[in-house]
């Protein structure tokens, strides 16, 4: 019954038409690039280099999009004055453009704009960041004391010590339509891509890389590794610092007053509800309120991780919820457990390997990354066909990863 659940999802993206004749053909093939992972950075990068004339082989261990790694819960927020540093900002911009041109490419809706809320006090790192950011960058914001929150946002209920900065170009991508439309475009553009089929090793060689699978061997003169939180599987002598951590998804139908919750009147919103303590909400799009907290999880690993939420993690988010949104505290919808693999300290890690050139790393995104995954896409893909990238990426390269920096 599984397998039939799956060769149906299988047929949903259309990577099995011709599998064992492509097989057979790939399996005497050198490609150009071999993606690992095929979920928001692995997708991306295989349309970007497609697109650019490479010959791509994608490979993921299960069939994307799919609900066991990173990617998935229908909502991912994107905004623009980057509390975590404006050195991400350039690139944020960048990612906007390339998303509005995958949806034109694609055809459907991945983007719906909100308006952003960092909601936090005047000194925390939320509010000081994001406004550091849009003043170095010149984006236009607002800073809104707690009555003027909620006057103009009536679900939110800051306390009065509070402020935010309200950004407007802030919103929603749907991540699993993102990866869809990335795969789609990336097969239209030549790539092959392979799903049910985890690399189980790869080999550096003369040639570039030769990657192992538990259905065949290929040859690539390049690597990427966008394997998520399994990231770590993947480079078993590196010994890298990159910890996988739980996240739980939450949606609750609204109490009272849900109008309050539309999308018209209700933008995402970030808090940070104590010193570095953050939670984050969506808009009701339909399937009931959407909160979770950023890191605070368990550490875990991906292939044991728990997906059963408990109800001491319901009542957790309940208690912030009833203070910050009260209206929303109506029964739970749903849940669902993701996972952060993060660095220590919190930025982004691509590079390539120190040993092996020919072999990029990309994915540890430390539970902020998917907005980027575009944008990631394209620079993965300028790095291995021109060496450079136009963005400034001195944070997310080979750094002393101690976390003490
Ligand atoms: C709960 C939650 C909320 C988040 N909220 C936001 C947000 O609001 N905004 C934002 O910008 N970011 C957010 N993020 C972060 C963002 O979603 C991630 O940074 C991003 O999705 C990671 O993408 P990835 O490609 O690295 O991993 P994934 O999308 O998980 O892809 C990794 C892929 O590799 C495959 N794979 C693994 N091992 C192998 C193997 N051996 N062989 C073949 N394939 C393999 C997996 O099957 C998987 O498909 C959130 C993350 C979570 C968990």
């Amino acid at each position: 019954m599984r397998r039939l659940d799956r060769r149906k999802q299988f047929d949903r993206t259309g990577a099995n038409a011709g599998r064992e004749r492509s097989l057979k053909h790939q399996m005497s093939s050198n490609f150009d690039v071999i993606v690992v992972g095929l979920g928001a950075m692995g997708s991306a990068a295989s349309y970007h280099l497609a697109k650019s004339g490479k010959q791509v082989l994608g490979l993921d261990r299960f069939t994307s999009p799919h609900a066991f790694g990173s990617s998935h819960g229908q909502t991912r927020i994107i905004r623009e004055a980057y509390f975590e540093h404006p050195l991400y900002v350039p690139m944020v911009q960048r990612a906007y453009e390339l998303w509005a041109d995958l949806e034109r490419q694609a055809d459907r809706r991945l983007f719906q704009q909100t308006g952003g809320l960092m909601i936090g006090r005047p000194d925390g790192v939320l509010v000081s960041g994001a406004k550091r950011s849009a003043e170095e960058h010149g984006l236009s914001y607002e800073v809104l004391g707690a009555v003027a929150v909620r006057r103009r946002f009536p679900a939110l209920n800051p306390t009065h010590d509070i402020i935010a900065v309200w950004e407007p170009r802030a919103g929603i991508l749907f991540p699993e339509s993102c990866v869809e439309a990335h795969l789609a475009l990336a097969r239209q553009q030549g790539a092959s891509l392979r799903f049910e089929e985890p690399v189980l090793r790869w080999e550096p060689n003369s040639k570039g890389a030769r990657v192992i699978t538990g259905q065949g061997e290929y040859q690539a003169e390049r690597l990427i590794l966008t394997a998520g939180s399994w990231i770590n599987s993947l480079l078993p002598d590196l010994k890298l610092p990159f910890t996988v951590e739980r996240q739980v998804q939450f949606w609750f139908e609204p109490k009272s007053n849900p109008a309050q919750f539309h999308p018209n009147r209700c933008p995402i919103h970030i808090w940070e509800h104590e010193p570095t303590k953050f939670f984050y909400g969506f808009p009701d799009l339909g399937n009931g309120v959407k909160v979770a907290r950023h890191h605070e999880g368990d550490t875990t690993n991906p292939d044991s991780i728990n997906r059963e939420v408990t109800a001491q993690e319901i009542e957790a988010m309940r208690r912030l919820v009833r203070k910050f949104l009260p209206d929303a505290d109506g029964p739970l919808r749903s849940s669902t457990v993701c996972m952060y693999t993060n660095t220590p300290d919190e930025h982004f890690f691509f590079d390539a390997h120190p040993n092996f050139p020919q072999v990029l790393i990309a994915s540890p995104c430390s539970g902020h990354g998917f907005k980027f995954s575009s944008v990631i896409g394209e620079i993965l893909a300028e790095l291995l066909t021109e060496g450079k990238s136009r963005f400034d990426l001195s944070l997310f390269r080979r750094r002393d990863l101690s976390g003490d920096a």
